[in-house]
């Protein structure tokens, strides 16, 4: 079958690869129908992140049950599913209370065979977050390809009503909508508040929606990327240009002084300054304490790595940013943080789908086929051309 395959740092091919097998009783493979492109793919694709080369990229998949195991019970051959990019085992204690990115169970030292569930109760868990297409996130590969091997698929899976309507907005259940919609829960944010949004990717755009759709009652969106502004603007929200001048000046400006109820980080710690080159990981945090008022709450999606070893200094290197937690205590703000626990949201966010009230693939930029990933890759990675999201078709 068709692949995207990671070559080296800025490089991917798409070619033959094998195709997927039923590996336990618990698998389906699933005909890959969308598949997206993710900011997080890039964390590898820049060489940032581990990524071995020949491994396939995509943790953004819907498609088609193609073949079932013999030990699944609730999906058929023919159903139309998404997939969580959070890959669970859906019995353990967080998949049970709704966290499914910290599966105790699946974890990257699962090698696709079934443990005795027995044992994450005898052995302390460490490693955890797996996956589709990360070598640090377990051996399952990803769905930029014609197939997926989908492991404890009657959890793993959502089914969605058949044919082929929504395929954009569905395709962003399995990560970006969620994840946007998480960002927001993690503020703390309830209906009628404001909130600042960093980041206009789509995970920032993601959670600008969300809060339009809970109600907020103002949105302010910061970013630099002209094209990305302008679909914040699309939906309501109030869209800050932080190439202009301080982003925080501008939105307390706007307010006539007063900070906001919420804010959220959805850029990590890729963070640039005003350049857009130069990066600084505490930037986005610093601005948030100052542009959320006193006893408010910070949601922080963006991804920070535990270490990062491309990293100029030793202490950044361990993974340490230093933001001014002092000021942070003063005002008394809470902060959320983490992956998002996909499986708590994508069933209610799918049915607003289904009832006409959530569009969430206005961020779609680009619908490409899975053969045209390697430039879609460029260009993504370079914020170039209005390439805001893509969804690759195989
Ligand atoms: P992206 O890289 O496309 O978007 C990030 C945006 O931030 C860009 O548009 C960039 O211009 C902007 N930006 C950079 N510096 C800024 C600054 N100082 N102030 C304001 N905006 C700034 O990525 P994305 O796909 O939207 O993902 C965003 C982050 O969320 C990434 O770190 C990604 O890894 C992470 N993520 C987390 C989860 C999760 O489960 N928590 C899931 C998916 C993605
Ligand atoms: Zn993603």
């Amino acid at each position: 079958m068709r692949a995207v395959v990671y070559d080296k740092p800025f490089h991917v091919t798409v070619r033959e690869v094998p195709k997927p097998k039923i590996v336990h009783p618990d698998d389906v493979i699933v005909k890959v129908t969308t598949t997206c492109i993710c900011g997080s793919d890039l964390h590898m694709y820049e060489g940032r992140t581990a990524a071995e080369p020949g491994i396939v990229f995509g943790h953004e998949n819907m498609g088609i049950i193609d073949e079932v195991g013999s030990g699944v019970t609730i999906l058929k051959k023919g159903d139309r599913v998404v997939m969580p990019f959070n890959v669970a085992c859906g019995r353990c204690l967080n998949c049970e209370e709704g966290r499914s990115a910290f599966c105790t169970v699946v974890n990257p030292g699962f090698e696709g065979k079934h443990i005795h569930l027995w044992l994450e109760v005898l052995t302390p868990n460490t490693q955890n977050h797996s996956a589709y297409g990360y070598v640090a996130m377990g051996p399952y590969p990803g769905g930029q390809a014609e197939y997926v091997r989908v492991p404890f698929a009657d959890y793993n899976a959502l089914k969605l009503p058949p044919g082929t309507d929504h395929e954009d907005d569905f395709a962003l259940l399995a990560d970006i909508f969620p994840t946007g919609w998480h960002g927001v829960q993690l503020s703390g944010f309830r209906p009628g508040e404001s909130i600042a949004i960093f980041g206009a990717g789509p995970v920032g755009l993601m959670a600008a929606y969300s809060a339009v759709l809970r109600g907020a009652s103002e949105v302010y969106v910061i970013d630099r990327v002209p094209e990305r502004l302008a679909k914040a603007k699309e939906i309501g929200c109030v869209p800050v240009d932080f190439s202009k001048g301080d982003p925080v000046d501008e939105v307390l400006k706007i307010r006539g002084g007063k900070e906001v109820d919420r804010g959220v980080d959805a850029v990590g710690y890729q963070a640039t300054q005003s350049d857009g080159k130069t990066e600084q990981p505490n930037i986005v945090l610093e601005s948030l304490i100052r542009i959320v008022r006193p006893t408010g709450g910070l949601g922080i999606p963006g991804l920070y790595v535990p270490s990062d070893p491309g990293a100029p200094d030793s202490h950044s290197a361990k993974g340490y940013i230093s933001f001014p937690f002092g000021k942070l205590f003063e005002k008394g703000l809470t902060l959320g943080t983490g992956q998002c626990n996909v499986k708590a949201y994508n069933r209610y966010l799918r049915d607003l789908i289904v009832a006409g009230k959530a569009k969430p693939s206005f961020v779609v930029s680009h619908n490409l086929s899975l053969d045209q990933a390697t430039e879609a890759y460029d260009k993504f990675d370079r914020r170039i051309e209005g390439y805001t999201k893509v969804l690759l078709h195989p």
